[in-house]
């Protein structure tokens, strides 16, 4: 006895279940078994990684496919599908066919059986007729297995394979921090989106800054971050915020992690640590108004030595400055063991010049006073 079609055998439930609902479905309606006049193709759950998916919605309709779970009192079911009349293909998202292809591969299965009787079988199995094409990766394979989709990888020939695990172990060594294809002119820093575009037999890792290559535009601001930061990777995206709200781009911080060798890191209170040479400054404020900036304490130990000690000093002269100001002033220092002295020296150098001012001043006072008198006493004589 051949097999018989499920719209005989089920039609009446369907239409119950239409009638139990109150209304008939508004999409076009699809049976299980029709799907082996077509393929059913297969689509991403994240269609926006499919550039074909608009034109699939332009061609196709959406509709309601009838599925059964035979076990069950009520056994109709529907899931929604989009079908391309011409084609008779059904297309389904991957997500909603793991849901429903064990019970849905039966209807195929007597749609196989069914086009058998007629002598028109063309597929042994109802996973002949899935299309995955849509699901396929650069390396990785869909495979319909355990009724589900799986994505395997794909076998690589062995010296592709070896590039690759090279590749991977370069990206995983933190002493390598700029990679590029061997080919280009540009390298990148290892989370630009860019590396996974590098063929592995070119994919090229270096410790220091490729001299002859650019850097990448897109990764420039991350390579700077993990420079400064370094070893304190973790630090990056909350030096990366206080860095922004100063308004700090990209060449100076290029400038500050590979010129000045500075280095940074976020402190619990909000503030930008800043090691520069053999000083650590701190900079804070920044939720505030204005940023002030500190400098660490240090003693002198000798006329040209000191030691540096715990806890900053306020650098008042510096209130109010741009976070650029501060980052230049902080490169450019030097200690200088005389600079008191220096101040001393100068301050005595303008007290002197004030003085002889003062002195010319009154020297000056006193001749108008002389000359006024001269004048008043001239001016009596003529009028006399
Ligand atoms: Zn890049």
């Amino acid at each position: 006895m051949g097999a018989v079609s499920e719209k005989i055998l089920y039609d009446n439930l369907v239409q119950d279940r239409y009638a139990a609902k109150g209304v008939k479905p508004s999409n076009l309606v699809l049976w299980g078994e029709d799907i082996v006049n077509g393929r059913l193709i297969l689509f991403p759950k994240k269609t926006d990684t499919l550039p074909e998916y608009d034109s699939i919605c332009r061609t196709t309709t959406g509709a309601s496919l009838i599925y059964f779970d035979k076990k069950k009192q009520q056994p109709v079911l529907f899931c929604d599908v989009r079908y391309d009349k011409q084609t008779q293909n059904v297309y389904m998202s991957a997500d909603i066919f793991n849901n429903v292809w064990k019970l849905l591969k039966e209807s195929v299965q007597t749609g196989i059986e069914l086009k058998r009787d007629r002598g028109e079988a063309e597929e042994e199995l109802p996973e002949g007729y899935v299309d995955l094409a849509f699901l396929k990766h650069k390396s990785s394979e869909a495979v319909v297995k355990n009724d589900r989709v799986e994505y395997v990888s794909k076998v690589l020939p062995e010296r592709e394979q070896k590039a690759r695990s090279k590749m991977q172990s370069a990206l995983d060594n933190p002493a390598y921090r700029f990679f590029y294809a061997f080919d280009s002119g540009i390298y990148h820093d290892r989370d630009c989106e860019f590396i996974r575009e590098i063929p592995p037999e070119l994919f090229t890792a270096a410790a220091e800054r490729p001299r002859t290559r650019k850097p990448c535009r897109r990764c420039l601001r991350i390579m700077c971050l993990r420079e400064l930061c370094s070893p304190y990777v973790k630090q990056m995206p909350a030096v990366n915020r206080l860095l922004k709200r100063g308004d700090i781009g990209n060449n100076y911080l290029e400038r500050l992690a590979f010129e000045y060798g500075i280095k940074l890191r976020a402190d619990e209170d909000g503030s930008l640590i800043v090691v520069s040479a053999e000083d650590t400054w701190k900079i804070s404020g920044f939720d505030k108004e204005s940023l002030s900036l500190w400098q660490n304490n240090y003693i002198k130990t000798s006329s040209e030595e000191r030691c540096i000690t715990q806890g900053f000093h306020h650098k008042k002269t510096a209130d109010g400055r741009t976070l650029f100001q501060m980052l230049e002033r902080i490169r450019r220092y030097k200690y200088d063991p005389h600079f008191h002295e220096n101040v001393a020296k100068a301050e005595a150098q303008q007290a002197v010049k004030d003085q002889t001012a003062d002195e010319a001043d009154e020297k000056k006072g006193l001749f108008k006073r002389i000359v006024g008198l001269f004048g008043r006493l001239f001016h009596k004589d003529k009028r006399n």
